[in-house]
C-alpha cells in the first residue's frame, strides 16, 4: 500500500476484521445493508489467517453469505499489495467500480485502485489510424462505426469502449480499433505515450488494488511460460473470485490455437499495411488472396459438419476428415504464411507495423508446423467447426501442473520442463497487456525467473465461488486446480431453504432420452408460467432442447406471456427484460429458456423469478474430446469416470442451475427437475445430496398447492409454497 497511514495500523489484522464484522462495528456504520452473519465472519477470519500465513485457501459460500466482503475487507485491512481477479467484467465492474471503493472510504484507508481489462477493452490509436485509411473499409455501416469512435477518442481519458454506449461487443468494428498482442507496436508506436493500453497498464503498476479477470490472468501465466512477464509475484495477496470457472478458463489459455479467423485477419492486415505503406514493392494482393484461400480451404477440408461441432484429433488428422485434404489443406496454409513471410522480410525495416506483421507470419507458421505433428502427449488436441470458420485446438487437460508450478512455487519432481512452453491461446480479448519485460517495475518479481531461478511464492492465494464441489474437499475444484494440499473452508447459504424452496420431480415425465422429452418439459414449465404470470426461468442442456422448449412455449403461451429466448438479444438484454416482468402493468410477465451460460450469473432476486425449471441432470457431454479426455485419463489411474468425473461436474453445474431460484433472504420459489433419474437411479442421492436443502414435493398436488401459494402473495410478504 502507499506510504501514508492507515487508521488500522498497529491493530493486529484478525482483531480488525473481528471488529469490522461485528454486530455494531464499522460495516454496520458504514453500510446499512450490512447485518451479522456467522458465515460471513468466518470466511473473514479464514481470509485474515491465510493471508498471514500466505497458506493457499479454498472457500466455498453459498449464496447470501456475503463472501465479496468477507475476503475485501481483510485484504484491504492488511495493507498489502492485492491482486483481485474475477470471471466477469460484470463483477470485475462491481468490485471496482462500487464495493471497493466503498469500503476504502469507509475505512479511511490510503489505497490506491486500478482496474485492467485485455486489450480489446481499450482503444488502440495506431489501429484506428489504420482503420481511417483503410481500402477495404467500404461498407457503410463500418464507416459510421468507426466515425464514431474517433469522435469519442477526442474525449476519452481511459479509452475503455464499454464508454461507448450501445456498442455491441461483436461489432466487427471492435478488431479494427484494438490492438493485439501481436500487431501492438510496443515502443515503436508513435502514440505509445498516449496508448490507453499502456496508460491502464501504467496506473495498474502504481495502484495498491488491481481488480484484473481471469482471462487476463491465464494469458500473462501463458506468456510467461513463453518467458516474458507475470504479475503475481510481486502482489502478496491474490483473491480470485468466481473462482469455479478457473479450471476451464485455464485450459483455453495454456494451449495452442490456430483459426481460420487469425488467417483472415493477417490477410487483410497485410494488405492494408502493405498498400498504405510500400505499395508495389510486394505483391500484397498475391499474398492476402493466397493466405484467405488457404484459410477457406481448411475450413472446407473438415467438409459440412454440425454447426458448433467439436472433431476429436488424435492421429494426424480429425476423426470423420479426409486425411489426404486435411494434409494439402495445412499444407496449403504452411505454404501461404511462408510467402506471407517471404514478402515481410524484404520491407520489414521500412515500418514497425512490417515487423510485428512478420512475427505473426512466423507464430503462425510454427502454430502449423505443430499442427502437422502429432499430438503432445498430456494434452488434447480437436478441431472446433463453425458454418464460416474452423480452429484447431489443443490443450492441457487441467490447469494443475500450471497451478502448482506458477503460483504455488511447486517444482515437478525431476523434470523441470513437465509442460511445454506454449503460446497463449484464447479469446484476443483478453490478451495481456503487460507483456512488455521494460516496464520492470510491475514485473520485478520477473527477474528471477527470467533469469531461470523458479520463484518461491510469497503470496496468499484465496480462492472463492459459491459452488466449488460436492465432498468436504471440494475435489471438484482442488483436483483440477492442484490445490488438494490447500486450506478449506465451506460456509453454508443463510437461507432457510427449507421454508423458503420447494424441489420438485415430476415423474410422469418420458425418460430423458425419449424424443417427446422436451416438449413435455415445455408443458409443464408453460402450466406453471400460466399460473405464476410468468416468472418462470428454463434451464436446458442442450441447444436442441432450448429450440424445441422455446417453440413449444410460444405456441402455449404466446398470446399471454412473453418468451424469451437465448439467442434473440444478448444474455444482458434478456435478463434486463426479465426482471421487468409485468411490474410496470405494461408489459406482459415473462419465461425465460437459455442454455449452459445461463445456469450461473443470472441474479434475479424478488418475485419476478419464482419457478426455475431444469430440463435433465446436466451431465457433461460425453464426445466431447476434453471430457472424453479427461474421462479416459481417470479410467488409466483405475478410478471410475462417472463417479470422479461425470457425476461431480453433474452436481456442481446443477447446484449452479438451482442457485439462480433463492437469491435474497425473502425469495421464495419452486425448482423443477424434469429427469427422474434423480429420483430412480441410485446416484441421484449423491445428486441430491448436492442441492440446497430445499423441501421435497411428493406429488403433482404438491407442486399444484406449491403453485398456489406462490401466487397468493408477493414475496415481500414471505408466503411459504407449501
Ligand atoms: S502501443 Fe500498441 S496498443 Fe498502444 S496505440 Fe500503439 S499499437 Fe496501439
Amino acid at each position: 500500500m502507499t506510504t501514508e497511514s492507515s487508521p488500522f495500523d498497529g491493530i493486529p489484522l484478525e482483531q480488525a476484521v473481528a471488529d469490522a464484522f461485528a454486530a455494531d462495528g464499522w460495516l454496520a456504520h458504514a453500510t446499512q445493508q450490512f447485518h451479522e452473519r456467522s458465515g460471513q465472519q468466518a470466511m473473514a477470519r479464514a481470509v485474515a489467517r491465510a493471508i498471514l500465513s500466505r497458506r493457499p485457501l479454498v472457500v466455498e459460500a453459498g449464496t447470501g453469505v456475503g463472501k465479496t466482503f468477507s475476503y475485501l475487507v481483510p485484504t484491504l485491512l492488511s495493507g498489502e499489495r492485492a491482486l483481485i481477479s474475477t470471471a466477469t467484467k460484470t463483477l470485475q465492474d462491481q468490485l471496482y467500480g462500487r464495493d471497493i471503493p466503498m469500503l476504502v472510504e469507509a475505512m479511511g484507508l490510503p489505497a490506491r485502485l486500478a482496474l485492467l481489462k485485455g486489450r480489446a477493452s481499450y482503444l488502440c490509436l495506431h489501429r484506428m489510424e489504420l482503420a481511417r485509411h483503410d481500402d477495404a473499409l467500404q461498407d457503410a455501416f463500418m464507416q459510421r462505426a468507426l466515425a464514431r469512435v474517433e469522435r469519442w477518442s477526442h474525449s476519452t481519458r481511459r479509452g475503455d469502449l464499454a464508454e461507448l454506449e450501445g456498442l455491441d461487443e461483436r461489432s466487427p468494428i471492435i478488431p479494427l480499433v484494438t490492438s493485439t498482442r501481436e500487431n501492438c507496436l510496443g515502443s515503436d508506436c508513435e502514440h505509445y505515450k498516449a496508448c490507453h493500453v499502456n496508460l491502464a497498464r501504467r496506473e495498474a503498476m502504481a495502484a495498491d488494488v488491481v481488480v484484473i479477470n481471469h482471462h487476463l490472468f491465464f494469458a500473462d501465466l501463458a506468456v510467461r511460460e513463453s518467458g516474458v512477464a507475470e504479475l503475481l509475484p510481486s502482489v502478496s495477496v491474490a483473491v480470485f473470485d468466481e473462482a469455479h470457472q478457473l479450471n476451464e478458463t485455464g485450459v483455453q489459455f495454456l494451449g495452442r490455437q490456430l483459426g481460420s479467423r487469425q488467417l483472415l485477419d493477417l490477410a487483410h492486415d497485410v494488405l492494408a499495411a502493405g498498400l498504405q505503406r510500400a505499395r508495389g514493392l510486394v505483391d500484397w494482393q498475391l499474398m492476402a488472396a493466397s493466405l484467405d484461400r488457404a484459410a477457406r480451404e481448411l475450413r472446407l477440408a473438415v467438409g459440412r459438419q454440425y454447426p458448433d461441432a467439436k472433431l476429436r484429433w488424435q492421429g494426424t488428422s480429425p476423426d470423420d476428415v479426409d486425411a489426404q485434404a486435411w494434409e494439402t489443406a495445412l499444407a496449403a496454409v504452411h505454404a501461404a504464411c511462408g510467402l506471407a513471410e517471404e514478402g515481410l522480410a524484404t520491407v520489414e525495416e521500412m515500418a514497425p507495423d512490417f515487423v510485428k506483421l512478420l512475427e505473426r507470419a512466423q507464430q503462425m507458421t510454427a502454430h502449423c508446423e505443430h499442427f502437422m505433428g502429432l499430438p503432445s502427449p498430456e494434452y488434447v488436441r480437436w478441431v472446433e467447426v463453425g458454418s464460416q470458420q474452423i480452429r484447431l485446438k489443443e490443450a492441457p487437460l487441467d490447469i494443475a501442473e500450471t497451478v502448482k508450478r506458477r503460483m504455488l512455487g511447486v517444482q515437478p519432481a525431476g523434470d523441470a520442463s513437465a509442460a511445454p512452453a506454449n503460446d497463449a491461446v484464447g479469446d484476443d480479448d483478453f490478451d495481456p497487456p503487460w507483456q512488455d519485460e521494460a516496464e520492470s517495475a510491475w514485473l520485478a518479481g520477473d527477474r528471477q525467473a527470467a533469469e531461470g531461478v523458479q520463484p518461491h511464492v510469497q503470496c496468499a492465494l484465496i480462492f472463492t465461488s459459491a459452488t466449488l464441489g460436492a465432498d468436504a474437499r471440494l475435489s471438484w475444484f482442488t483436483e483440477p486446480c492442484g490445490l488438494q494440499d490447500a486450506d478449506i473452508l465451506q460456509v453454508e447459504s443463510p437461507f432457510d431453504y427449507a421454508r423458503q424452496a420447494a424441489l420438485y420431480v415430476p415423474r410422469h415425465l418420458p425418460r430423458p432420452q425419449d424424443p417427446s422429452h422436451s416438449a413435455a418439459i415445455a408443458h409443464v414449465a408453460a402450466e406453471g408460467a400460466r399460473r405464476l404470470q410468468g416468472r418462470t426461468l428454463v434451464l436446458t442442456t442442450t441447444l436442441r432442447a432450448l429450440r424445441t422448449i422455446g417453440d413449444v412455449l410460444a405456441q402455449a403461451l404466446g398470446e399471454q406471456l412473453e418468451v424469451l429466448v437465448q439467442g434473440q438479444a444478448s444474455k444482458r438484454s434478456l435478463i434486463e427484460r426479465f426482471r421487468q416482468g409485468d411490474q410496470d402493468g405494461q408489459q406482459r410477465g415473462c419465461v425465460l429458456v437459455a442454455s449452459t451460460s445461463f445456469w450461473e450469473g443470472v441474479d434475479v432476486p424478488g418475485d419476478a423469478l419464482q419457478l426455475v425449471v431444469i430440463d435433465k441432470l446436466p451431465f457433461p457431454p460425453p464426445n466431447d474430446p476434453l471430457v472424453e479426455a479427461r474421462s479416459k485419463r481417470l479410467e488409466a489411474q483405475g478410478r471410475s469416470s462417472f463417479a470422479d468425473y461425470s457425476l461431480p461436474e453433474a452436481a456442481v453445474a446443477l447446484k449452479q442451475g438451482a442457485g439462480r431460484l433463492i437469491r435474497r433472504e425473502t425469495d421464495r420459489g419452486i425448482l423443477v427437475i424434469g429427469d427422474t433419474r434423480l429420483v430412480n437411479m441410485g446416484y441421484g442421492r449423491r445428486l441430491l445430496a448436492s442441492l440446497p436443502p430445499m423441501r421435497v414435493l411428493g406429488g403433482p398436488a404438491d407442486y399444484q398447492a406449491a403453485l398456489e401459494a406462490l401466487t397468493r402473495a408477493s414475496t415481500t410478504d414471505c408466503p411459504d409454497p407449501g
